[in-house]
């Protein structure tokens, strides 16, 4: 690959960069607003963090001070140097964890005697990207280097059988995209004793996934698998890629006060916020991609918001009936913090296509909601009730071609048996009686497997 140099001054000038990244090739465009001859102060590179997603590395620089950076490939052996303007290293580069990624080492090299030189030493062909990250609440001047992975060419799937016509297409599985919050560097809210939102979430998000893997005609995806961050527009353009029925974002943030506790339910407002904490809640989210890390250039247009406002209103009223039933479920394991389903302007519902919702679990700023959120039966009590909300939902609804729009047309409702479900609460949920559902479904005895469909007779 043959080098390249992208370079601007930071230290005289004030700097205003877009950086837009092709397959091999770096626009920088720089406007620059001259504010006068500073004397240049020494940066320091005070942490560097490393943090691994499916397709991609990233590695982050934080910096005491802005600087000027460069960067540029080389081959045989192929390393990705990145030289950084008077600035020193005040950081160890043992503990990157490296394993897993294309990133055989870290070395550091004084240049010119002021400026410092960074070099990874590379076991793949990665394609690059690299920019600066303005200073936030949390975090102060940071340099973000992305190294994408070559995609590999995917083995192509066998063609299934041929059944029939119908089984071809008139019964699809419910697309589920499941949405942890947060990630990498946004750790999103903490609690008591380091907890951390970014881990509950993934891990009620994981097993959300897991008991909707386990209930036929139903497909769960998740927008993240690990600890990296995910951009908030990006969350919504993989929903709408797998086409995705509904989109569940799982949260567990903080509020001012440690006393405010209970689940909530959020949905898109397209208008105002419907109370002080519905606002709060979205103006903390709309940091979540400064934290983060998301370059300048993969932000929201704002046209884009315009039009999605307007096909919006079917998808919103939707979302809103999902959001009341997975509110009902949950109100049966968590108290809870609304009786309604709340709106503002979360950015990550703004799907105009795919309904969306937001799952407020609880608030891990309130110690004893924190200590119950960390744990496994908790945490399995609040996936059941979310998956139990949306297959409600779903059973009323089901869209046509899926494999519950057909269980429908065969006379009732189907339900399928996920882990934890017993026969008397599916009866008291639906409003029927036990004997009336192990009637419609020749069950001789009170047994129910996961997996297997129910048919539930009208009440
Ligand atoms: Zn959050």
């Amino acid at each position: 690959m043959a080098p390249r140099t992208h370079l601007f001054c930071g230290f005289w000038v004030r700097a205003t960069i877009t950086l837009v990244a092709t397959r091999s090739v770096f626009f920088v465009a720089t406007s620059f607003l001259v504010l006068g001859v500073l004397p240049a102060r020494a940066a320091t590179v005070e942490a560097i963090r490393l943090w691994r997603a499916p397709d991609h590395t990233r590695l982050v620089f934080d910096l005491s001070e802005e600087s000027a950076f460069s960067s540029f490939s080389l081959a045989n052996p192929s390393r990705f140097v990145v030289d950084l303007k008077q600035t020193r290293l005040a950081s160890s580069l043992d503990a990157l964890p490296l394993a897993g990624t294309p990133i055989r080492q870290v070395r550091a090299g004084i240049r010119k005697g002021t400026d410092l030189r960074l070099v990874l030493d590379l076991s793949a062909e990665v394609r690059t990207s690299v920019f600066l990250l303005l200073p936030n609440d949390v975090t102060g001047y940071r340099v973000v280097v992305d190294l994408f992975d070559s995609p590999v060419a995917e083995p192509q799937p066998e063609p299934e059988p041929v059944l029939s016509v119908d089984a071809l297409d008139t019964r699809r599985d419910i697309v589920i995209a499941i949405d942890a919050g947060h990630g990498g560097e946004d750790p999103g809210a903490s609690g008591p004793g380091g907890l951390r939102e970014k881990k509950v979430v993934l891990q009620i998000a994981q097993r959300l996934e897991r008991q909707f893997a386990d209930a036929p005609g139903f497909k769960p995806v998740l927008t993240r698998t690990g600890d990296y961050y995910v951009g908030r527009k990006k969350r919504r353009d993989q929903a709408r890629a797998i086409k995705a029925d509904l989109f569940v974002s799982i949260h567990a943030d903080a509020f001012t006060k440690p006393s405010a506790n209970g689940a909530s339910v959020y949905a898109l407002s397209l208008k105002g916020a419907t109370s002080a904490t519905a606002q709060y809640l979205a103006d903390t989210e709309s940091v979540s991609d400064l934290i983060g890390g998301v370059a300048t250039t993969d932000g929201e247009s704002i046209l884009v918001d315009v039009l999605a406002d307007l096909s919006m209103t079917a998808t919103l009223d939707t979302s809103l009936k999902v959001g009341a039933l997975v509110l009902e479920q949950l109100g049966g394991v968590a108290r809870l913090h609304k009786r309604q389903v709340e709106q503002a302007g979360f950015t990550v519902l703004k799907s105009a296509d795919v309904p969306s919702i937001l799952v407020e679990t609880g608030f891990i700023s309130n110690p004893t909601e924190a200590q119950r959120l960390a744990t496994p039966e908790y945490q399995d009590k609040l996936a059941r009730a979310i998956r139990r909300g949306v297959q409600s939902w779903f059973a009323r609804q089901p869209p046509p071609g899926t494999l519950l729009a057909w269980q429908r047309e065969q006379g009732g409702r189907g339900v399928t048996i996920a882990p934890g479900d017993t026969l008397s609460e599916i009866a008291e949920h639906y409003g029927v009686s036990v004997s009336a559902i192990k009637a419609s479904n020749g069950l001789s005895r009170d047994v129910i497997y996961v997996g297997q469909t129910l048919l539930i007779p009208e009440a």
